[in-house]
């Protein structure tokens, strides 16, 4: 997600890792927003919790559920036929 210091206009990026993580955070706790530090000037730049939820789209909570195929093997059990052999 790129963001831009509204003090000193420098553009940087912030992973999309931590505004997963920042937005779990942001839920638990209530809030509304992530304060971020200009890398250049250090000045807090707030981001609204809309603009990090935009920026990371969360997967569809739908889950794919696999058909399970089972093959139907027949076991085909043969009686063992035991000849016995007369010895003279
Ligand atoms: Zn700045």
């Amino acid at each position: 997600m790129q963001i831009r210091c509204y003090r000193c206009n420098w553009n940087f990026a912030i992973k999309r890792d931590e505004i997963a993580f920042v937005l779990e955070a942001l839920e638990e706790s209530g809030g509304n927003h992530y304060d971020v530090p200009c890398p250049r000037c250090r000045t807090t730049n707030k981001i609204s919790i809309e603009q990090m939820r935009r920026a990371v789209p969360r997967p569809p909570s739908e889950v794919e559920v696999e058909e399970e195929v089972k093959e139907h093997e027949e076991e085909k059990v043969e009686g063992e036929s035991e000849e016995e052999k007369g010895e003279d």
